[in-house]
């Protein structure tokens, strides 16, 4: 702290002693608290307000900034500003978090990872939200709530509960493919610094002549893939729960900054609408050789936050928050978070989040339409009209500037004419769902003893299922991956629940 600051209340009041309460004292040298003690009711009142409400996913979380530096031209595919010159650097914000588990809980947990990104792009922000898993559990995001709460606590005995775990699964196979990363080795992820993260959805890279690619985006760790075994896990969640937390900080207090590759996959819409998959399913991916990877950029993570509460938990971030040359695609889930995420942030922070520093764009914005609310802290827009009308073209002096047309700019419409009926979604199972699961098992094999132990994690999870029948389904639903998965899993937790019982 500068030797030049003295303390003061709030307002401003300087204040000669920081550390008693104003008293009317008794003989006893204690006494009665009085209202005038401006520091001390200011100072309670503040305390017993200063959490704001804890995220009901992804409340535990690693931040850091960093950079990403272009390294690629990408201007054949997306018009998006920082993709187009080699070399070209735009400051990036990190935020890594379990999903279920509670801001207290250890950050070890088998968990699936959310990995947020705001980039401060010179058009505004990107924020990509992806998870440290290429699929996701569900492909129809009306379950999103279900999802998660059979994650979290019983609603009676507040526990984390198997039977729930299970159930949802069961009731909901089309997360296989997620299920079966999650109790692989990279369940649990030695820390940030190894592991990858991936878009899960697919994206659409567009430019101002209206054509556009769809891409997956994926971020590879420079720092080699490493996870913690199941046991390991444990140990460390009793012995240091904020383990991924002190890795990150310390690794980059020590300047050892780790950095990951960024590369895309890319599809043309005549590709998509003849691949065998249905790009917009969640729980699919692209085959790697079908559609290779190409880099575009890297990513450095060189300092850490100032402040944990005002960096990183006021940190907001959105799939909806994309520059020109990225767009949303029609997968149902990314159009729900396009809605749920900024809802989120509304709710947690207040409807001028955008406002606060962490989250505030470097660019220029001018958006007077959106003004006043609680705890508007800039000028508010002075006396601009607050309507539409004919006294402003819409970014007029960015298409001079830029001599481009006004299409160019973020309309995420241009891209697509759809032609439909409106119906509920069905995401019902069938024996496709079943074959790139059955390809995992296949690549699980190649590690020495990955698949034993993906059983090992699974049995450590279904003794914990106490209906019969429910642990039957689960048996049959691996057993639709790999027969003897099937089998290996039904053999050793049932010896396991039969040894405990006598
Ligand atoms: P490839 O042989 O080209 O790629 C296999 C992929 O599996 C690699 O990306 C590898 O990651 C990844 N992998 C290895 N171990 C695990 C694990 N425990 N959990 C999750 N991923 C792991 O095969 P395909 O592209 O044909 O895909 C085969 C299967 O691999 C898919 O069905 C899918 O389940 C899985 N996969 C595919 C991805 C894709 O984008 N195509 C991405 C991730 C997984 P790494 O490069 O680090 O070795």
């Amino acid at each position: 702290m500068a030797d030049d600051k003295y303390y003061t209340l709030a307002e401003g009041c300087p204040f000669a002693n920081n550390a008693s309460a104003v008293l009317m004292r008794g003989k006893q040298g204690s006494g009665l608290g009085l209202l005038q003690d401006t520091q001390l009711i200011e100072t309670l009142a503040h305390f017993s307000r200063e959490r704001i409400p804890e995220r009901v996913v992804h409340a535990k979380a690693v931040g850091s900034y960093g950079e990403f530096e272009a390294t690629r031209d990408c201007s054949d595919f997306t018009s998006a500003s920082f993709l187009n010159k080699v070399g070209k650097k735009t400051p990036v914000l990190q935020r890594v978090s379990t999903v279920g588990p509670e801001s207290g809980s250890a950050d070890t947990s088998r968990d699936v990872h959310g990995w947020a990104m705001k980039f401060y792009t010179d058009e505004g922000n990107q924020d990509f939200v992806f998870n440290n898993t290429p699929v996701f559990f569900i492909r129809d995001p009306l379950k999103f709530p279900s999802l998660n709460r059979s994650h979290k606590r019983h609603p009676q005995t507040h526990l984390p509960d198997a039977n729930m775990f299970w159930d949802f699964h069961v009731g909901n196979p089309e997360g296989i493919h997620q299920l079966l990363i999650l109790f692989s080795d990279r369940g649990t992820p030695k820390s940030v610094r190894y592991m990858h993260s991936y878009s899960g959805h697919t994206y659409k890279f567009t430019k101002p002549d209206g054509s556009f690619k769809y891409a997956k985006i994926h971020v590879k760790t420079q720092q080699g893939v490493e996870n913690l075994s199941s046991q390991e896990a444990t140990r460390i969640a009793g012995e240091d729960p904020d383990f991924m937390i002190r890795d990150m900080f310390e690794a980059i207090e020590r300047g050892e900054y780790p950095t990951w590759n960024i590369y895309v996959q890319l599809m043309s819409p005549e590709e998509a609408e003849n691949y065998k998959w249905n790009i917009f399913d969640m729980t699919k991916v692209w085959s790697h050789t079908e559609f290779p990877l190409q880099q575009i950029g890297r990513l450095t993570m060189n300092r850490n936050p100032q402040n944990y509460f005002a960096d990183i938990e006021q940190a907001a971030f959105s799939p909806s928050t994309m520059v020109p040359g990225i767009a949303a695609s029609a997968d149902p889930v990314l159009q729900a978070r396009l809605f749920a995420y900024p809802d989120a942030a509304r709710y947690r922070l207040g409807v001028n989040y955008q406002q606060l520093p962490t989250n505030a764009a470097k660019a220029q914005v001018y958006c007077p339409f959106q003004r006043d609310g609680a705890m508007r802290f800039d000028d508010n827009y002075g006396g601009d009209p607050n309507y539409v009308g004919s006294w402003i073209k819409p970014t007029k002096f960015y298409q001079d500037a830029k001599g481009i047309r006004a299409s160019a700019l973020a309309l995420h419409t241009d891209h697509e004419k759809w032609v439909g009926e409106v119906s509920a979604y069905t995401s019902e199972i069938t024996d496709d769902d079943f074959v790139q699961p059955a390809a995992l098992w296949e690549v699980l094999g190649r590690v020495s003893g990955q698949q034993d132990r993906v059983i090992e994690n699974l049995v450590g999870s279904l003794t914990g299922v106490k209906y019969p029948e429910l642990r039957r389904a689960v048996y049959s639903l691996f057993g639709r991956v790999n027969n003897n998965l099937g089998f290996m899993l039904q053999e050793r937790t049932e010896a396991v629940i039969k040894t405990v019982q006598n």
